[in-house]
This record gives structure tokens, sequence and C-alpha cells, in this order.
């Protein structure tokens, strides 16, 4: 798809930068707002600050030099004058303001020190009888060197020619009392003068709403044929009699919550077919998705094929190895382990011993398995803490040739909406409660200056024979910043705890350093871990129950979240302290307050994607997931229930509509095609 009509190569670079590639794409380059030109005002009736339309002649137009280099004009009608100013403008404007010409003159007057004047008022020229428009203008968003008027132009200029078909079946739209497409576009570019403006920007204008509604129809089309194409292809069916299940089972301290049975049921099923999987476990922070994770590997591996586990961070995965290594070990299932610290040696080693398929599990981080590692029989993905990689990425595992079944597992708990339409594609499990006897963490937020109390509780927790963690501020630009704030902290720590002993860890550390200081920790040699935000996600080590968080007001809700359900894993009582700085920005407040009246994921989840948008959920600054442009999962919620509801039918009784509505929405924004 491209352009109907010439466009120069500047202005279609310009375009292209508005992520406009075609005339359907201009079509759907909305007004930011509009501005009402349907009829004329006398000067005399003009009123400070708002917006109007006159039409008057030049009486003189001169540059003047004082305060500064101006074109200045008088112009008049018959009921008075007004003085308008340009601070920058061409000579072709000084050319047309010939003094008896008439123009038509919009923007803002407001009184000046020589009576009422317009500052950068938009001149048309015209005749007595030029007619006015009918509708109101549209003000589009641009950029540099795409003037509004030329925007404009081009943007009309494909409204003329395209047909604006109809893709949804008349029925689908009019039970919403939502108007046609050409309909609805026809109204936003070029409103009828007597519209609600206050609907259209709150979004709640049929008009709109349609758009809405079509973007979250096309995003359903668009997942639920990935999801159709991939049934298509063929997975190893996993099945087994389920004895390395059932003695892992028998093996744990633990009988499996309802939740996590299933979930794990709703995976064995999955595994089983030959229908490749594409499933989300999602459950909030200690909810327990490790150990399903491992009965689902257990399935792949006694079938006879070899399963991968990767993690975002080294840490995450070095403990899921050395926890997978102490379930498995006495099943005599092989793990294998690949860091990046590794020796050259042992890192051959492992890469054989996986090639060979004498490891039945390998677990790594995700980079290093994006590095082609030789797999001898790949039965099952399973990608921990999916978030970090973000939609796109999953994808460009399912494209390795054969297809394994894959598992992801959410660390953030995904609100379900979100889960209904940037997930479509994928089927989701939900472990939603948490196991038994898990006391909930208490929460309490602290102004910086009361340090000496956070020392003495510290003090107070060990002497008992508890744990802590102590996690630094987090400052974006600059990692050498954080590293030295968490060395001084730690630094401070020993001299103020000197009974204590203080471990640290921080993601400069060499892997081998930061291993013995986690495990130090594990055993309880160390009281205290100072660290970055590196232990964010997956740590667990059941008797720490102090969490102490420096500049709490820095980090984001979902991280906070992860934080502290780092703690509460254990028997004793928990606290997770939240050392802020005033003044807190509105935003900041609103965080720590969500944080500290709620510990339920889903509804933090929630009031995030509110707060934030699905971007950090979706981990799209990672990953460049594309967003939707009109419409919110959240707020448009009502619209997200009939499009998943809609969608599988139209599929299937209107294929060639389908094709044509995904074409529309789809079409050139190639990234945005998930499938
Ligand atoms: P997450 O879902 O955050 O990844 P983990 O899998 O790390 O949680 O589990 C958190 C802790 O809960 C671990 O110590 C794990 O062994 C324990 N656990 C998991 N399931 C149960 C259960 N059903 N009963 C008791 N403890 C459990
Ligand atoms: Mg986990």
């Amino acid at each position: 798809m491209s352009f109907s009509f010439p466009v120069s190569a500047s202005v279609k670079s310009r375009l292209e930068k508005l992520g406009i590639h075609s005339d359907e794409d201009l079509a759907l380059h909305l007004p930011l707002r509009w501005e009402d030109e349907t009829h004329l005002s006398l000067i005399r009736d003009l009123k400070p600050g708002e917006p109007a339309v006159v039409q008057a002649r030049v009486v003189d137009a001169e540059i003047t030099y004082r305060p500064r280099r101006q074109l200045v004009a008088t112009v008049a009608d018959e009921s008075g004058e007004l003085i308008i100013r340009y601070l920058n403008f061409y000579p072709s404007q000084v050319q047309a303001l010939q003094p008896g010409r008439l123009f038509r003159i919009s923007g803002e007057s407001r009184g000046g020190f020589f009576g009422l004047e317009m500052i950068h008022p938009r001149c048309q020229a015209v005749q007595p009888e030029t007619p006015l428009p009918e509708s109101l203008t549209p003000v589009y968003p641009t950029t540099a060197g795409l003037g509004q008027a030329s925007l404009r132009k081009i943007v009309q200029k494909a409204l003329d020619r395209l047909e604006l078909e109809e893709t949804l079946p008349a029925k689908v739209y009019e039970e919403l009392d939502f108007p046609p497409y050409a309909e609805a576009i026809r109204q936003l570019h070029h409103p009828d003068p007597d519209i609600l403006l206050g609907q259209l920007e709150s979004h709640a204008h049929p008009a709109i709403r349609r758009l809405a509604f079509d973007e979250l129809l096309a995003q359903q089309f668009s997942l639920r044929l990935a999801r159709q194409a991939r049934a298509e292809k063929q997975a190893p069916a996993l099945r087994t009699n389920g004895k390395l299940v059932q003695d892992l089972r028998a093996s744990l301290p633990f009988a499996l919550t309802k939740a996590q049975e299933k979930s794990w049921h709703e995976i064995s099923q999955d595994l089983g077919s030959t229908r490749p999987m594409r499933r989300l476990l999602q459950g909030d922070v200690g909810s327990g998705k490790t150990v399903v994770a491992a009965l689902a590997c257990l399935q792949c591996i006694e079938s006879g094929m070899q399963a991968v586990i990767m993690a975002p961070t080294e840490i995450l995965a070095e403990q899921h190895f050395h926890k997978l290594q102490t379930w498995f070990e006495s099943l005599g299932v092989e793990v294998a382990w690949l860091a990046s610290a590794l020796g050259a040696s042992q890192k051959k080693e492992a890469l054989a011993r996986i090639g060979k398929g004498e490891a039945k599990l390998a677990v790594g981080t995700h980079a290093l398995f994006q590095k082609g590692v030789r797999f001898h029989d790949l039965g099952l993905v399973i990608v921990d803490e999916q978030h970090r990689f973000g939609v796109k990425q999953r994808l460009a595992l399912s494209q390795k040739g054969v297809e394994p079944h894959q598992l992801m597992m959410s660390a953030t708990p995904i609100p379900r909406t979100l889960a209904m339409s940037y997930y479509a594609d994928l089927d989701v499990s939900t472990i939603d409660e948490l196991p038994p006897g898990r006391k909930p963490v208490i929460t309490k937020l602290v102004a910086e200056g009361r340090r000496d109390e956070i020392l003495q509780r510290v003090r107070a927790v060990c002497s008992e024979g508890g744990q802590a963690y102590w996690v630094c501020p987090l400052i974006e630009e600059s990692e050498k910043v954080d590293l030295q704030t968490a060395m001084d902290t730690h630094a401070r720590l020993q001299s103020q705890l000197p009974k204590l002993n203080i471990g640290l860890v921080h993601g400069r550390m060499k892997n081998a350093e930061k291993q013995s200081v986690m495990s130090d920790f594990q055993a309880g040699r160390v009281h205290v871990l100072v660290s970055t935000t590196v232990i964010e996600v997956g740590v667990d080590v059941p008797n720490a129950s102090l969490m102490v968080i420096e500049h709490a007001e820095r980090f984001g809700l979902s991280q906070l979240h992860q934080l502290r359900g780092r703690v509460g894993r254990g028997a004793r009582e928990s606290v997770c302290i939240l050392l802020y700085q005033s003044p807190l920005s509105e935003d900041a407040r609103s965080r720590l307050r969500i944080i500290y009246e709620s510990t339920d994921g889903f509804e933090i989840a929630r009031q995030d994607l509110l707060l934030r948008g699905p971007g950090e959920l979706l981990g799209s600054k990672q990953s460049g997931v594309p967003l939707l442009r009109f419409a919110n999962p959240e707020r448009d919620k009502d619209l997200l229930e009939r499009a998943a509801r809609l969608a599988p039918g139209l599929i299937k009784a209107h294929p060639e509509q389908v094709r044509e509505h995904l074409e529309r929405w789809l079409g050139t924004r190639q990234h945005l095609a998930f499938g």
C-alpha cells in the first residue's frame, strides 16, 4: 500500500514520521482537536481568549522593529479595527497583506496596548462570496516541516479518493448504535458544528468509539488468526504415564494448591496434544509458578524430549537451576546450566550435553539461548518473567522451525482486559491463590528522616533469627551511581550494625561473587542483604521477613509489588518499609498509596494499567510492542468484551471482510501484525 496520489519525497518522509504510509493511514490520522470556523464574528463582538473568525480588509501592514522585528497589520470590518501580529513570518505574508484585500482571520483575540489584537492568526484571502466551511475545521497532529494547511489538504485528498468501504456487517455496529465506518471517519475529520465536542474529546462519542471498536476487533482478528495458523502446525504430543510427575509431587514438602492443580491440569492437557501449546501461566508473586513449570518439564522429559527454562537475569536463572537440580537429582534427571560466567570448556561441555540430549533440562538466560543453542530434541520451552521479553520475542522463538510447546510465566499479574487484548493469541492459566499459611506483609511508609528507627527494627528482626533485604535507590541515568549508593549503604550499615553480617549484591558483580553472597544469605550466614534492584524478581529466601526499600518513590508499582513479594514467605510476620523522600510528586504519591493500600497483585496491576497505560506491563519499552492507538482496553472494556465475543464468528462467516478489515488496520503497519 502507498498513496494513490503524488506525494513529494520530503512530504512522504514526514508522513512516515507520523506513521502514515497510505491513504487509509491518512483517514485514520485523526485530529487532535477541532476549530469552529463555520460562522463569522464582528470585530466589535470579539471576546478576549475565545477563538473566533472575522472577515476584514487590510488597512495597513508594516514590519516594525521594536521591541523586536515583527509584522503588524491593522484590519477592519464594518464594526471596528483589529491588530494582527506575526513574530515569525515569510516575505510572502508581507506581500499578501495588501491594503484593501479581504481576509478571513481566525484565532484568539486579546486586549493589547493598542487595542484588540490577534497573535499569529490564520489568514486566508477570500472573496466576499467565498462560502464558510459547513463543518468544524480539523487540527491534526503533525511534525516539523509539515504545516497544518498542507497536511489538511493531503488528508482531504485521501478522504476524497478512498471508498471507506464498510468491513463489518451492519448488524454488528448498529447494535451498538455506532455509525457506519465511512460516516464515523467523516464525522471525526469534519464534525458537524452541532456535534458534542466534549463527547468526542472524552472518547464517549459513537464515532470515536466506533474506531476504538474496529481497532480492538482488528487486534482480535489478528491474534486469533495467528492462533489458528499455529493450530495447523505440529508439535510433539508429550504423553506419559506420569511417573516422574508423581515422584516429584511425592518428594515435595507441600501439596499443590487448588489453583496450582487446575493450572497444572490445563498445561498437562496441552502438552499431550499435537497442537503447539502457547500458554501464559500467571499468578501473583509467590503463588508458586515454579513448581508447576517443573511438573511440565517432567512430563516433557518422561516422554523422551528436552525442556528449557529461560529467565531474564543470571541470578534468577541460577536460582531456577539450583532449585530444579535439587528437585530433579533424585529423579535421575540431568539438568544443564548455561551461564555467561561459565568458562569456555564448561560451556562447551554444557552445550555438548544439551546437543546430545544427555541433559534433559537446560536452564539459562534468554540472551544465551538466543545465540542458537542446538538441542537434541526440544519439546518444551518455558519463559519465566515473560513481561521482560515482551510480545515480540515470544514469536521469535516460535519461528525456529519445529514447534515446541511454549509456556510463558508472568511475574506481574495481568489485568483481565490486557490478557483479553494483547494476549488474545495465548491460552491463560491463572494461579489465583497463595499457598496456605502466608501472612500478609505489613507495609509501612516512612519518611527519609526516620532512619534510626529502621536500624532499630533491623537489629530486632535479626536478633530473633530473621533476615532483611535492603534495596537501594534506582537511579536510571547511571548504573555507576547506583552501584556507588549500594556500596555506600553497605559500608554505612556495616558500621551502624557491627554485630550483623551485611552482604552486598549488585549487577556489576562477577557471577561467582553474586552466587556466593546469595547462598550465604540463603543459608542465613548473611543477615542483611544490601542490593540494587537485582533481587527484584524471583529470589526466594523464606527466612527473610523485613524489606527496606530506599527511595521507594522512584520505583514503579509492579516493581514495588515484586520487591515486597520477596518477604512474607515464611512463618515470621513480615514487614516492608518504604522509605520515601519528600516532597512527593502527584504520581509518586498515588503509586505509594496504591501499594500501601493493596497487597493484591491483580488489583495493583489494574491500577498500574490505569496510571501508566499498558506499555509498562507489556514490557513494550524493551520490545517495542505495538500499542493500540484509539482503544484503551481498560476504559473500553465493554467494546473489548464484545469484540472478543464476536471475532470468532466473524472470522468464520465473513472471511473476506475480515481480511479487508485487517488490511485497513494493520495494512502497512506490519509491525502491528502479531502473527
Ligand atoms: P512465583 O510464583 O513468584 O514464581 P515461587 O514458584 O518462587 O513463586 O514459589 C514461592 C515459594 O512458595 C517457593 O518457596 C515455593 O517452594 C513455595 N510453594 C510453592 N507452592 C507451594 C504450595 N502449594 N504450598 C506451600 N509452598 C509452596
Ligand atoms: Mg517466579
